[in-house]
């Protein structure tokens, strides 16, 4: 109850103009809504590709309307957004788990990537978490999924901004690790983020998963960086 008000206000907040494509509308227009659900789920490979990159699948390129519902979900809390970007998620979790070799029985569960605990002190919100439980709602009619926050950061990290991938790939080296190491994992991890850049985030935290000794299926995200990403985009089908 109190959620659905919060999200009403936040459409509210977002004023007579559709988010993604700065239109004149109330909310998330259909042609924009339309567009965002006929995009084609993808694997994603940064270029260059870090050493122990988790399979990953993405819900489409990192455009402008896209950029604009994934900010102004994590920044202004729009939480009206919430529910179309937990979809993407869900369909880039679905192609995952559609495209490993072999298909995860069982449970599975999702692990948001941490925000900065700063980011999360003065948003009250944490964004990543959010989209992953709607993903697991949409998912569990297929699958039995939950949402696990099993990582944490270890160490702080410099903004990631303004560094390549090389330099990405340094500051964020041991930075993560699971929360409670001696817990028991049922079924295979999915790791879920908003974005992938150079790829140094879900390596780190596929790396701090796999070192206690939990079963990594892959990652998934909304959306991928052209930029990084341009040269497996030529490859693929
Ligand atoms: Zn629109």
């Amino acid at each position: 109850m109190g959620m659905g008000w919060l999200a009403a206000a936040g459409d509210l907040l977002l004023g007579a103009r559709c988010p993604a494509c700065l239109r004149p509308w109330w909310g998330l227009c259909p042609p924009c809504r339309s567009l965002l659900r006929s995009r084609i789920p993808r694997a994603a490979r940064p270029t260059p590709c870090p050493a122990g990159f988790p399979p990953t699948s993405t819900a489409g390129w990192y455009d402008e309307p896209l950029r604009r519902l994934i900010v102004g979900h994590k920044e202004r809390q729009a939480l009206g957004l919430a529910p179309v970007l937990g979809e993407l998620l869900a369909v880039a979790c679905w192609h995952l788990i559609r495209t490993r070799p072999t298909r995860p029985d069982g449970e599975l569960t999702l692990v948001p990537i941490p925000s900065a605990r700063a980011a999360v002190r003065s948003r009250g919100y944490d964004a990543t978490t959010a989209l992953a439980r709607r993903a697991a709602a949409l998912l569990r009619p297929a699958a039995p999924v939950r949402v696990r926050r099993l990582l944490r950061h270890h160490r702080s990290v410099h903004d990631q901004s303004g560094l390549d991938a090389a330099a990405r790939q340094r500051n964020l080296a041991d930075s993560l690790r699971v929360r409670d190491a001696g817990s028991t994992q049922r079924g295979m991890i999915i790791i879920v983020d908003d974005l992938v850049t150079t790829g140094a985030t879900l390596t780190e935290a596929s790396r701090a998963l796999a070192a206690a000794g939990m079963p990594v299926l892959g990652a998934a995200t909304i959306a991928a960086t052209r930029r990084h990403h341009s040269a497996a985009a030529r490859t693929t089908p």
